[in-house]
Formats: C-alpha cells, sequence, structure tokens
C-alpha cells in the first residue's frame, strides 16, 4: 500500500496509517478502504473533521449533505462543527417524503440515488461529503441532485482520494472545489 498526504492542515495526524486497506474486498481485484479504524480513533477522527472543514470557517455553510452510508458519519460531524444543518442523499427507494432522483455511474452499470425534494431551498449553501472519492460517478449524481434543488455547492470533501480513477478532476470540470486528507495510487 503506498499513500501520500494531500493537504489537510494538521500534519501531526497520519490519516493514511489510520485506515485499513482490505484486499480484494468486495471482489477481486479491488483494494477497499476501510475508515472504521480512522473513526475508532478519537483523535484521528476529530483531526479529519477539524481538517475537513479548514477553510470553510469563515465562511457561510447552511447545509452538508451526505452520501450514504459513510457520508452520513462525517457529515453530522461536519455539520456539527460548522453549525450547519445535515441533508441526507440516499439509494433509492429509502426516503419515506417526495424525492427527486439521478441515475450516476457505477463500474458495473448504474444506480438510482435520491434526496427529498424540499431538503434545500434555492441559494442555500452546501457542502459536500463522503468518505472516499474514486471515479467521481457518485458525487457527480449528488452535485446533480444538490444544483437541481437549487443548491450553490460551497465544495466537495472527502476523507479520501483514488486520484488515478479521476473523481477530482470530474468535479473540478464542474466548478466544484474538492478537498481531500490522503491520496492512495492505483483503485
Ligand atoms: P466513485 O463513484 O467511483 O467515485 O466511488 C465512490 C463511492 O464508492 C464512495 O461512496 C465510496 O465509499 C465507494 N468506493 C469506491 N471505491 C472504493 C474503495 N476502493 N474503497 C472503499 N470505498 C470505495
Amino acid at each position: 500500500m503506498s499513500a501520500r498526504s494531500a493537504g489537510g492542515t494538521n500534519g501531526a495526524i497520519d490519516f493514511a496509517a489510520a485506515i485499513r486497506t482490505i484486499a480484494d474486498y468486495p471482489k477481486p481485484g479491488i483494494q477497499f478502504r476501510d475508515i472504521t479504524t480512522l473513526l475508532a480513533d478519537a483523535e484521528v477522527f476529530r483531526g479529519a473533521i477539524d481538517a475537513l472543514v479548514d477553510g470553510h470557517r469563515d465562511e457561510r455553510v447552511d447545509l452538508v449533505a451526505g452520501i450514504e452510508a459513510r457520508g452520513f458519519i462525517l457529515g453530522g460531524a461536519l455539520a456539527h462543527q460548522l453549525a450547519a444543518g445535515f441533508v441526507p442523499i440516499r439509494k433509492k427507494g429509502k426516503l419515506p417524503h417526495e424525492t427527486i432522483r439521478v441515475a450516476y455511474s457505477l463500474e458495473y452499470g448504474v444506480d438510482e440515488m435520491e434526496m427529498h425534494r424540499d431538503a434545500v431551498r434555492p441559494g442555500q449553501r452546501v457542502l459536500l461529503t463522503d468518505d472516499l472519492i474514486a471515479t467521481g460517478g457518485t458525487a457527480e449524481g449528488a452535485v446533480k441532485l444538490l444544483r437541481e434543488l437549487g443548491a450553490e455547492i460551497v465544495a466537495a470533501c472527502f476523507v479520501i482520494d483514488l486520484p488515478d480513477l479521476g473523481g477530482r478532476r470530474r468535479l473540478e470540470a464542474l466548478d466544484v472545489e474538492v478537498r481531500t486528507l490522503v491520496a492512495f495510487e492505483g483503485d
């Protein structure tokens, strides 16, 4: 496993070392980057949240939008830290009220994700989060949903970047600022 630091303010904390890598999960050839070990370490979890909110402390963030499911864990903590609300972006069929839906690409095929139609008011400033950005297909779908509701996307933040898969460039091409804490080579 190789990793390089990709910024974040908390230079004392080695985020990469706190992330567990599981080879061939969920299928052969995938290096699964498991953040449960990072979340279970109080100092590293707090340091990650602090590093992700850094740069947004002095600007208005109305809502944090988290992508199911690991984005919910980070998103709740980020929202608390920024004194913002939280809105979930969920796999289809999970939200009880009226929704908007978008299809997004996965490695094989497509899936769909949803938000409540009234989750964001036009002009609200939203910080998007998930644990990891790979191809960027999931985050791009989330950006489309948020913009359909009239959100202004402040930035998208992730603990992990897999830069070889191009997700950061894909979001930046949509004029979304991307913040990540650690990058792993390969996929
Ligand atoms: P993508 O849409 O390709 O950017 O994939 C990002 C989504 O898939 C995130 O919700 C991640 O949690 C998950 N994901 C993709 N690749 C990995 C990986 N190698 N390890 C852990 N999660 C991954």
